[in-house]
């Protein structure tokens, strides 16, 4: 096996006349079509190196900065140039202190991120004060809604990664990052009173997976959640920019402004894409434009999960879904339930029919399954425990884990998108072997 693995790379790098790729490159014979397909694939891979970071450059690609004309960060449908670049602030901000900056010492960052919170709460009462109901032709006020709002749902009590500031994204490998949910963390503004109602599964009584049209309105619930959070911090992160992006002075930190606000702009640009889908898939009752794969599983009291999830690669062709590091593959979410109900969990992943990339990654599970390669109990824990942000683990099965598997449970959900660095291999490798092996929550 390994002998036909050496001669694969040995033939593959014999095939590489390097001398005549190097002088292609320095004279820049690269043709134009050859150029755009190299940078097409660069445009969409998993994981950008230094290498891809300067061809980008190179070609008048700019990530660490944002270019004259790209379509403007305020997604209005204007250039950058002639819109938000006139509004930076051009007045230096003396008391400004980046997120970067931030992270020297615990009091600097603990400041960073209050500050932060600060305006994010002061967006929130604004959006709450002009915003109306998510429901089409619906006008009327927001009301306070809860994601989770079963009836004694938190009477139980679950563990989570969730924080109640959003800006604090920083965890350290080794540490333990789930604590007891406070359930105020589910509050969201989306609804009038009476649509709050309907959206809840207290109202809509899920029973079985295949309950199409129920679970898109419950998933309406969760886009609207999510919706709400994408759309306060973005509007922070934008003033953020164009208030101080030219008070900061070491050019590193510039560029990791800029980074995170691309990545936040394609978050809520596709939160967005699937919050209009569904509003208009309900005001149609028609469902036909989302694709629905569905489990009845067995009874469990671990873990349950209400949330939207972004698959990383296909399992089979390896044909990319969202990228760690690559601010310019759009996000592609689908959504994921799973619910404990009348002695059994209701599974339920949803997503739009128009992505063929999510159309791939549940075909080839599928495929998979049926090849006895992987099974559902595991699949499910490990989606919800590494790609979901609001996995709830019944307390009882958190304390029965050991110290080791809370720290690399803490680490599979936190160091995914955010955090790309040296330690990811390491838990990458950890995480492939439990995909196969264990991490079954049922
Ligand atoms: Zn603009
Ligand atoms: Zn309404």
């Amino acid at each position: 096996m390994s002998n036909k693995k050496d001669i694969l790379e040995k033939d593959l790098l014999s095939e590489i006349d390097r001398e005549k790729l190097f002088s292609e490159i320095q004279d820049n014979q690269m043709g134009e079509s050859a150029k755009k397909n190299f940078l097409d694939n660069i445009m969409n891979n998993y994981f950008l190196d230094n290498d891809n970071f300067n061809f980008l450059e190179d070609n008048g690609i700019k990530i660490w900065e944002f270019s004259e004309n790209e379509n403007c960060i305020c997604l209005e449908p204007k250039k950058y140039k002639d819109c938000c670049q006139l509004k930076l602030q051009p007045k230096r901000n003396e008391n400004y202190i980046s997120m970067v900056e931030s992270l020297e010492s615990n009091d600097s960052y603990n400041e960073y991120i209050k500050k932060m919170k600060h305006s994010f709460d002061k967006e929130i009462e604004n959006f709450i004060k002009i915003g109306s109901c998510s429901f089409f032709d619906c006008h009327e006020k927001l009301v306070k809604s809860n994601l989770w709002d079963e009836k004694n749902f938190f009477d139980e009590e679950f563990f989570s990664a969730l924080r109640q500031n959003v800006f604090d994204t920083r965890f350290t490998m080794g540490t333990t990052f789930f604590n007891k949910v406070d359930p105020k963390i589910f509050d969201y503004y989306g609804f009038c009173k009476e649509h709050s109602q309907i959206v809840s599964n207290n109202h809509l009584k899920i029973s079985s997976s295949n309950d199409h049209e129920k679970i898109l309105t419950l998933n309406f619930a969760i886009i609207a959640f999510k919706y709400y959070f994408a759309k306060n911090t973005y509007q922070v992160m934008y003033d953020e920019y164009i208030n101080n992006y030219l008070s900061i002075e070491k050019i590193g930190h510039k560029a990791m402004m800029v980074f995170r606000l691309r990545k936040v702009i394609n978050n809520l640009k596709e939160i967005k894409i699937n919050f209009f889908e569904i509003q208009k898939a309900l005001q149609k009752q028609d469902c036909s434009s989302f694709e629905f794969t569905d489990f009845d599983m067995k009874n469990q009291n671990n873990f349950v999960v209400r949330d939207i999830v972004q698959f990383a690669i296909t399992p089979k062709n390896f044909t990319v879904i969202n990228s760690v590091n690559n601010p310019f593959k759009k996000d592609l979410i689908a959504f994921m339930n799973v619910l404990v109900i009348n002695k059994k969990t209701v599974v339920s992943f949803m997503h739009l029919k128009s992505s063929t990339e999510l159309n791939d990654y549940f075909k080839e599970w599928k495929e998979l399954n049926l090849e006895k390669k992987v099974d559902w109990e595991t699949w499910i824990s490990n989606n919800a425990l590494i790609l979901t942000d609001g996995i709830l683990l019944n307390f009882k099965k958190w304390n029965d884990f050991n110290t080791e598997e809370k720290v690399l449970f803490s680490a599979l959900n936190k160091f995914r998108f955010e955090n790309p660095q040296p330690g990811q291999e390491y838990l990458k490798m950890k995480f492939f072997a439990g995909f196969n092996k264990g991490n079954n929550f049922f």
